[in-house]
Order: structure tokens, then C-alpha cells, then sequence
């Protein structure tokens, strides 16, 4: 049998390339091979092995359609000359998600920002449109999202739907994955011809943290949030298992409506550049949104154990961080800004054991770890997640720490590799998913790479 070299499948690649961007007048193409690396990255540089792994990953062209139509000619030029198409949103992916591992064409979403209708408690968006935008849109209703990302004043919602997990509001709504926190979805298929299919209820589970490998997502409609007058708060502690305590205790106050609670252990708030002078040395913190009504029972139930070192109405107006970008993912970033040693985990903490596993897990890595909890609910139990801050680069001793997070019952997501099983908790691709990919991109080439359980049939390559 004749196989390819490498020079050789790429220049076959380059012609196929060619041939869809002929079949695309009219659609903005991104041509400045400059822009074209940009568009072809994310922040898996926080992790040493994907920033090993993915170097060098860049497609061939980028394409930034205007609307739906352009996306569906996008998806049959791609499918009738078999070319790789990745879906990207703003690129604030953390594992090479939008990364074209195999080239091709990267299909860039943020034009498409409309706002297409509300009503009270869901929106109806376009999938490039940014939280931040989505919000502000929305705050004459007096609604807003259920959650978002830390990353809500660049990201966009399909790359929150399509790459995200939860964020901001999961401490009262639990994950994205919780059933009704996706209504609905629209998607285009990677098909000669392609279709728009319509996923409500539970079918759109099928593209909510596929990567893009399920289909490219349109519009989605998402369930909305009272919106409430929330202030910025940030609580000092002299311990971290006091911090953790009274997190969970707030976490816990069903009465005091709130959207974030974020316990960071010493040294972390050494490197949150707007709060670390209004927290002493060696403190850790509680970073918390809390809606206005009930400061009073929130300060009460903080009592003498802590001290409100900051507290400001929120304001994510440009030129100012809210206390959400100490949060979540942006944890690691603040410290990743002035020391590029560390790097991160993800772990789910158990709902009944919460304080004894960061007690037994803080004990076992020491100077190794600084811990970072957040609160959320998760199939209806309280508990934690966390993004613990780890002072280790190599492949070896991260598999170590994450090895000894499970023996200790704790699930971790590896958020050093780039498949959707191995960064998954159950180490498979939903199987929903996988069925759902072979009937809506049977060739194999959205997001390639990224769905290891996924072979294409060979009758339809
Ligand atoms: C500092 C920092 C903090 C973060 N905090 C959080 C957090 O709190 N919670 C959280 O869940 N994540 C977090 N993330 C990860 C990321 O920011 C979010 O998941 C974000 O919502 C991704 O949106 P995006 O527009 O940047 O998507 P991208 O990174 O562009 O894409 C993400 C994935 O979605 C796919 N995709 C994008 N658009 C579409 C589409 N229209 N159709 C199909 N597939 C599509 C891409 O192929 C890719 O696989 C954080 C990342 C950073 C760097």
C-alpha cells in the first residue's frame, strides 16, 4: 500500500484548502498569516505539556462567517472537498480546544453577535455573541445569565456551551450540564449537503462540552437569572481551613442569594494585583458576589472569624476587574502572570467528605499546592470544585498529583490533554455524543483530534 509523506498530505491539504476558499466568494477570509496563528491558539499554554504538544498547530485559512447561510456553505465546502473544520469562538479555551490539530480551516463565530429575542427567564442568541454583550442587553429586563465563565467580558456564549464547564452563578444552578441549562441549540452539520438541526431540552447536551465536534453551533437559547444589585466582596482569614469553613457555610445559606464564593489559600492573593495590598501577608481569602438585600446576614454569618477587607458595588465596566477575574480560571492567570512555573488541575471534591479531603489532599502536597476552592452545586448537593495552583511542569509528577487526588476519592478532568475523553472525569465521550457526531460530521473533520473514541465509517470517507 502507497502512503503519503507528511509534505505530501499537507500540499493535497494546501490544494483542498484552496478549492474551499473558491467555492466562498463573499465570505470574509482572514488571510495575514499573522492573524492566522493568533486565530489558531488558546490559553493551553497554561499547561507545559500541551504547550509542548501544540506548538506549531495552525491552520490554513480562517474563515468568519456573517450569518448562518455563510456557515452552511462553509460546512459544505469543507465536507465536499474533505477538509478539517474547527469551530472557534474567542480562543479563552485552557486545552488547545480550538487548536486545528490537523489544519485546515478555522471557522471563526464572533460575527455573529445578534441578540435575537428574550423573554422573561431566556434569550435567544447567536453563538459568537460575547456574555459580557449578552448581559448588558439584557440588564433593562432585569434578567441576566445563569452563569458564565470568569472569561464572560471576552468569551462567547456557543464557546462556553461548546468548551465550558460553569463559572459564575454555579454555586445556585450547578454546571452546565445540569438539566435546563441549555434550552436549545441550533447547529449546522458537516455534510455535502449540510442540514440545520433544532436541539432542545436534552438533545442539546449532544454539543455542550463536545468541542465543537458535534456540529457548528448557531444559536442557542439559554435560561435566565433574576438580576440582582450584586457587590464585590473580599473576606481575609488568618487560615485556610476557617476560609473553607466559612465558605461552605455561606455556600450552604439557601436564604442569602449570592453568585460567587471562591476560598484562595495563601499565598494567592499575594498575586491578585487589585486586592493583594488590602490583604495582609500570609492571609487567605474568600472572594464573594453576594446580592445587596442580604450583606447584613451575610456579614453575620462571617461573624468574628473574618475580616471584609474590600467591598464595592459590582462593576464590569471596561478598565475595571471584578472580583469574578480572581476567580475561577483566573486564579491560575494572576499567578501565571508573574511566575510561568506553575500550573493547574481540576478536581470535584466530594460532597460529604468537602473539608476533610482539602485537609488530607492540602497535608499531602504541601508548598507543592496553593489550594483554590469553588463552591457550586452539583446534582443538587453542595460541594466544591477546585483549581488548585501547582508549583510542578513536568508530565510525570502532575499525573502523580492527579493519580493521588483520585485514590482519595477526589475526580479530577486533566486539563493537560486535549481529548474530550481524557479530560473528562469518566475518561469516555458521552455516548450520546459519539452517536450523535457519526450522523452530523460522518467524515470525521470538525475539530479533528479532539474526539479519541470517534473512527469514521469507512463508506462515508
Ligand atoms: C482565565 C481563564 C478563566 C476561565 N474560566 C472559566 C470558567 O470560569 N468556567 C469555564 O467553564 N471555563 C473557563 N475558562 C475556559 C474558557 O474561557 C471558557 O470555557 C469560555 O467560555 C470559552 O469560550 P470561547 O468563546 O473563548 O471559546 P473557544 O475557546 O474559542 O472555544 C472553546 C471550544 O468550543 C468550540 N466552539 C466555539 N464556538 C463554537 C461554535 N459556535 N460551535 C461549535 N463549537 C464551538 C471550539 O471548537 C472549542 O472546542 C477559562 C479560561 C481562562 C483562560
Amino acid at each position: 500500500m502507497n502512503t503519503l509523506s507528511a509534505d505530501e498530505v499537507a500540499t493535497t491539504r494546501l490544494r483542498a484548502v484552496e478549492r474551499v476558499l473558491g467555492d466562498l466568494s463573499g465570505v470574509p477570509i482572514v488571510g495575514e498569516p499573522v492573524a492566522i496563528r493568533r486565530k489558531s491558539r488558546d490559553y493551553f499554554w497554561y499547561s507545559p505539556i500541551l504547550n509542548e504538544q501544540l506548538a506549531g498547530k495552525v491552520a490554513d485559512a480562517v474563515v468568519a462567517p456573517r450569518h448562518e447561510e455563510d456557515v452552511v456553505r462553509i460546512a459544505a465546502a469543507c465536507a465536499r472537498h474533505g477538509v478539517p473544520l474547527t469551530p472557534r469562538g474567542a480562543g479563552t479555551g485552557n486545552y488547545g480546544q480550538c487548536v486545528p490539530m490537523e489544519g485546515g480551516v478555522v471557522i471563526d463565530m464572533i460575527g455573529m453577535t445578534k441578540i435575537i429575542s428574550h423573554a422573561p427567564g431566556m434569550v435567544r442568541v447567536e453563538a459568537g455573541a460575547r456574555m459580557v454583550d449578552i448581559d448588558a442587553s439584557l440588564a433593562a429586563s432585569g434578567w441576566e445569565l445563569r452563569m458564565h465563565p470568569s472569561t464572560k467580558r471576552t468569551a462567547t456564549i456557543g464557546g462556553f456551551v461548546a468548551g465550558g464547564s460553569g463559572g459564575v452563578g454555579s454555586i445556585t444552578y450547578g454546571g452546565l450540564r445540569e438539566p435546563g441549562n441549555i434550552l436549545g441549540a441550533r447547529v449546522v452539520t458537516l455534510e455535502r449537503e449540510p442540514r440545520v438541526l433544532d436541539l432542545s431540552a436534552d438533545a442539546a447536551q449532544k454539543i455542550n462540552r463536545a468541542y465543537g465536534t458535534t456540529g457548528i453551533i448557531t444559536r442557542l437559547d439559554m435560561p435566565l437569572a433574576p438580576k440582582w444589585d450584586w457587590v464585590d466582596l473580599v473576606i481575609s482569614f488568618t487560615d485556610y481551613a476557617t476560609a473553607v469553613q466559612v465558605g461552605h457555610e455561606i455556600a450552604l445559606a439557601d436564604g442569602i442569594v449570592k453568585k460567587l464564593v471562591s476560598a484562595c489559600e495563601a499565598p494567592l492573593p499575594a498575586h491578585f494585583a487589585g486586592i493583594a495590598d488590602k490583604v495582609a501577608d500570609g492571609a487567605s481569602v474568600l472572594l464573594c458576589m453576594i446580592a445587596k438585600p442580604f450583606i447584613p446576614y451575610f456579614k453575620a454569618l462571617i461573624a468574628e472569624r473574618g475580616a471584609v477587607v474590600h467591598e464595592e458595588d459590582f462593576d464590569e465596566s471596561p478598565g475595571h476587574a471584578p472580583i469574578y477575574e480572581y476567580a475561577w480560571n483566573h486564579t491560575t492567570l494572576n499567578v501565571l502572570k508573574t511566575d510561568r512555573s506553575v500550573t493547574y488541575l481540576q478536581c470535584l471534591f466530594p460532597h460529604d467528605r468537602l473539608a476533610e479531603s482539602v485537609r488530607e489532599t492540602s497535608a499531602l502536597f504541601g508548598d507543592e499546592q496553593m489550594q483554590h476552592l469553588e463552591f457550586i452545586r452539583f446534582g443538587g448537593r453542595l460541594t466544591a470544585s477546585a483549581l488548585p495552583v501547582i508549583r510542578c511542569s513536568t508530565a510525570p509528577r502532575i499525573n502523580d498529583m492527579i493519580a493521588a487526588y483520585e485514590a482519595r476519592g477526589v475526580f479530577v478532568a486533566n486539563p493537560h490533554v486535549i481529548t474530550l475523553e481524557d479530560g473528562s472525569r469518566h475518561k469516555r465521550a458521552d455516548a450520546d455524543q459519539l452517536g450523535f457526531k457519526h450522523d452530523v460530521d460522518p467524515q470525521g473533520l470538525l475539530n479533528p483530534g479532539k474526539m479519541r473514541t470517534f473512527t469514521p465509517k469507512s463508506d462515508t470517507v
